[in-house]
């Protein structure tokens, strides 16, 4: 069986592994010229993502690059603490702990690791059709390329290509009217302890912070679109916030973004014949929930499971969407009323300070609910 995955990004090389696996051969074509990736600066994989990590025997390497988090606190735009979340049981509770990441390491990790195995991918392959028949396909690529598969998995992201010409009737990505900027940065004397995900509702905007233990701090910030994101246009953003976030980006060398954040979920189908559609391009969510690059990792399991168990491709198919569609749905709803609670503005800031212990307690156990997922790869799934 010959699988060409579309997208070297996290869904990509994960599923790369899992099909090789159950004993495919795999091709991997990748856009870019290069596995560089830097959207969004970092981001976290949860405890579930890092057990499908580590049911492939990749975790620690990933693990290493990365720094666990111990907890969550919120505070609003006076610097007053409204909620926090303690996630130190995690290791214990679930195996792996959030393990916050460099998006660039995690890339270069996943990839170094699939080369290793021998599987190719090829860099600046950039899909631009799919032709299926009744007993396989052919992909073409904007460099001339063509290459013939017995079947395709698009992991192409939020603007997937396998997407729009596979699936021509499904609803665009809509912009949530957030925008996410990051950046790196070392100040001395933060007033909140290393592996904590410190997030501040401030007046105008949401910014979030997290210091490993080696002083780095990593921030983002979510905000309303607007001009080109320069220092100075953060800086009036977060003037009414707790200064330590104005020191934070003043001592930020580059302001990394923007990245508009968008939403997708509404695909009527994620599959048709032999074509599948998973992580972003099928589901992207607000990151709110920090589940979009694990849901993307478990998709990968599940499909290579189907696949294992499946008498052939369609059916394997359409059991993972089966399979997949409830939770992804769920997380996405969640993500979407974290992302909601983001809004500025005095009304909203009102009844945040006032209910927020009560969203952070729903908000904790939903995400112990995420975290808690498991794929039981021993077991035959269709
Ligand atoms: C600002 C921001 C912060 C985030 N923070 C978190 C977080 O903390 N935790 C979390 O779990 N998730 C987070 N997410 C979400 C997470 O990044 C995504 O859910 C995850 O990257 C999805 O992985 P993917 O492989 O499906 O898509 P991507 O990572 O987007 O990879 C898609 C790949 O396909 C390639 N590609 C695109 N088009 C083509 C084509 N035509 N031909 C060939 N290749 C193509 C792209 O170049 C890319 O390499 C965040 C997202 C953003 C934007």
């Amino acid at each position: 069986m010959k699988a060409l995955i579309v997208g070297a990004g996290i869904a990509g090389p994960v599923l790369a592994l899992w099909l090789r696996r159950i004993g495919f051969e795999v091709v991997v074509t990748e856009a870019r010229p290069s596995p560089a990736l830097a959207e969004g600066a970092f981001l976290g994989v949860a405890p579930n993502g890092m057990r499908v990590l580590d049911t492939l025997g990749v975790a620690d390497a990933v693990a290493q690059l990365g720094h666990p988090c111990r907890a969550f606190s919120f505070s609003n735009a006076a610097g007053r603490t409204i909620g926090s979340i303690d996630r130190s049981g995690d290791e214990r509770a679930f195996g792996w702990p959030l393990t916050m990441i460099r998006r660039a390491d995690l890339h270069t990790a996943l990839t170094a690791i699939v080369e290793r195995q021998g599987i190719p991918i090829h860099f600046g392959h950039e899909l631009t059709g799919v032709e299926q028949s009744a007993t396989g396909l052919e992909a073409r690529f904007a460099n001339g390329a063509r290459l013939e598969a017995d079947l395709l998995v698009g992991c192409d992201g939020l603007r997937s290509k396998t997407r729009t010409a596979c699936f021509p009737d499904c609803p665009r990505p809509e912009l949530t009217g957030l925008v996410d900027l990051g950046g790196f940065a070392r100040v001395s004397r933060l007033p909140f302890r290393p592996q904590v995900n410190q997030m501040v509702f401030g007046k105008r905007a949401f910014f979030g912070a997290f210091t490993t233990p080696e002083g780095e701090t990593w921030w983002f910030h979510n905000g309303p679109p607007g001009e080109a994101p320069t220092h100075a246009r953060l800086l009036e953003l977060h003037r009414d916030d707790p200064p330590w976030i104005l020191e934070l980006v003043a001592a930020t060398p580059h302001v990394l973004g923007p990245w508009p954040i968008h939403e997708l979920g509404r695909v009527p189908a994620w599959t048709r014949g032999r074509v599948a559609l998973l992580g972003d391009a099928a589901h992207a969510m607000s990151p709110s929930a920090g589940q979009g690059a694990s849901l993307a990792m478990e998709d990968a399991m599940e499909l290579a499971r189907c696949l294992r168990d499946a008498p052939d491709v369609p059916t394997a198919f359409r059991a993972f969407e089966k399979l997949r569609r409830p939770r992804v749905d769920r997380i996405f709803r969640e993500a979407q009323r974290q992302s909601n609670r983001k809004a500025p503005g005095p009304i909203a800031a009102w009844f945040r300070d006032r209910l927020l212990p009560l969203f952070v307690r729903f908000g904790a156990a939903a995400q112990t609910e995420a975290y808690s997922f498991r794929i039981d790869w021993e077991q035959r799934a269709a």
